[in-house]
């Protein structure tokens, strides 16, 4: 099964779709144990991904996790504005 994103097993989230018939599949655990669940379906794993966002940039206790977070969204970000363009 191909697992997308979890280069560190364990802790993160990982997301599995296989092939474009398969449902969706994803989990997030934070290291922090405030943030597990787990999603299935499309809409549902896309929730999932956006809150573990959230939840590491705003809500996690662990400053470090926040801080990695924070230059992941500014990072995204700045490939985002420089597509745009
Ligand atoms: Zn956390």
């Amino acid at each position: 099964m191909p697992t997308i994103g979890g280069r560190r097993p364990g802790f993160g989230l990982r997301v599995r779709k296989d092939g474009n018939k398969a449902l969706a599949a994803a989990d997030a655990d934070c290291p922090c144990g405030q943030f597990s669940k787990a999603a299935s379906g499309d809409v549902d794993v896309e929730a999932l991904v956006i809150r573990y966002g959230r939840h590491r940039r705003d809500e996690c206790p662990i400053p470090e996790i926040r801080a990695a977070a924070a230059r992941q969204y500014a990072a995204l970000q700045q490939s985002l504005s420089k597509r745009r363009k």
